[in-house]
């Protein structure tokens, strides 16, 4: 008896993920934060860590934790859920909201678990795909789909492109379609001041904001996640969630890390700066081309670009992301923006293979 011929024929064909992190001297693959966070940050996360008794079992709701947050962005703690990373929030948006009959719209080339997570929750994706010189989103297209819908994801910024989502377009999917409307803002605190759309959530039911630790907080092995959204829309994925998903250690190192946040303006200032020069010495390698970026990673479509990032990984132990396989992305690779030593060992290690193999 094969074991996979008993499993439910939505799951079919899916395979454990193998994010493929060869150990590697400069890692840029999976866009975390790899500076080094201020002394006085990381003293409050361990301390508050340490504090924590372990044989009891978390709130599941992280009450202070949403309080915290709520503060945050000037809303009631009632309109916050967290989660185990924002993983966990899409997959139970999905879980709560879709199903069949139920159809969502992304905006490919875009984060590649909403249409993972789609279907193994038996989810219509549709896709209203990007232009594939520049990434940007036919508004029509995209509000037509949605009548249709009931759940829309736009990534502000997009992941792997960079670019933000203009707020007209999501006004208008609020204001000329019923759907559910998911702002991902897992990079927002790398976009301008003023980017986040969560402001809006009070006075838009429909409207939702998911954000996370994994990026700006240094915090992707924490794993913590929160969507800011209507009540209901909490109370309903406060039901269906596993109850102790964000574990006693997660809520304790979350807390000190949002109360402390300001310590961690310095460190994405200079991600930022670090993101424009290495947008600008990549773009001026011949044959490379590079999309802006207000995300802390840049998209590059490089010559060659299978064979350069093996050879990043093997002859200089760097890893970037390999997209040149995928629909809308041939020949892109994806950096993440590190320090600067590390930024410059890419651009010197990219330029010398691009060369070679071009
Ligand atoms: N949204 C986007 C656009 C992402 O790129 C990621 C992580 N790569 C996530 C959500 C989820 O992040 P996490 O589960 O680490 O919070």
């Amino acid at each position: 008896m094969n074991v996979l011929d008993r499993v439910r024929p939505a799951l079919a064909g899916f395979e454990p993920y193998d994010p493929a992190f060869t150990p590697c001297r400069i890692n840029l693959s999976a866009n975390e934060n790899t500076h080094e966070l201020p002394e006085e940050f990381l003293a409050a996360v361990r301390a508050a860590m340490a504090r924590v008794p372990l044989n009891r079992y978390p709130d599941p709701m992280s009450g202070e934790l949403r309080g915290a947050l709520a503060e945050r962005h000037g809303v009631s703690p009632r309109h916050v859920c967290v989660g185990n990373g924002g993983d966990e929030l899409l997959f139970n948006l999905l879980f709560a909201f879709g199903g069949p009959g139920h159809a969502l719209v992304t905006c490919p080339p875009d984060f590649a678990e909403y249409a993972n997570f789609a279907k193994m929750c038996e989810t219509e994706c549709v896709a209203v795909w990007r232009d594939p010189r520049t990434f940007s989103i036919d508004v029509d297209a995209l509000v037509a789909a949605a009548r249709e819908a009931a759940l829309v994801i736009v990534t502000s910024p997009n992941n792997p492109t960079g670019d933000l989502v203009d707020p007209a377009l999501v006004a208008r999917l609020l204001d000329e379609t019923d759907a559910l409307v998911l702002v991902d803002e897992a990079y927002v605190e790398f976009a301008p001041s003023g980017s986040s759309m969560a402001g809006l959530v009070a006075q838009n039911p429909r409207l939702m904001v998911l954000r996370t630790l994994s990026k700006a907080f240094g915090m992707a092995g924490v794993r913590l996640g929160y969507l800011v959204a209507d009540p209901a829309v909490v109370d309903m994925l406060g039901a269906i969630r596993q109850i102790y998903s964000v574990d006693v250690v997660a809520q304790a190192a979350a807390l000190a890390a949002i109360r402390n946040r300001a310590l961690l303006e310095p460190v994405v200032e200079d991600i930022v700066t670090e993101r424009g020069l290495l947008a600008e010495r990549l773009g001026a390698i011949d044959g490379v081309t590079v999309w802006p970026s207000e995300a802390n990673f840049v998209l590059a479509r490089v010559p060659g670009a299978s064979v350069v990032r093996a050879r990043l990984r093997d002859e200089h132990s760097i890893l970037v992301r390999d997209f040149s396989y995928a629909r809308g992305l041939e020949g892109c690779l994806r950096i993440s923006v590190g320090t600067h030593d590390e930024n410059q060992a890419v651009i010197r290690a990219l330029s010398a293979l691009v060369k070679e193999e071009s």
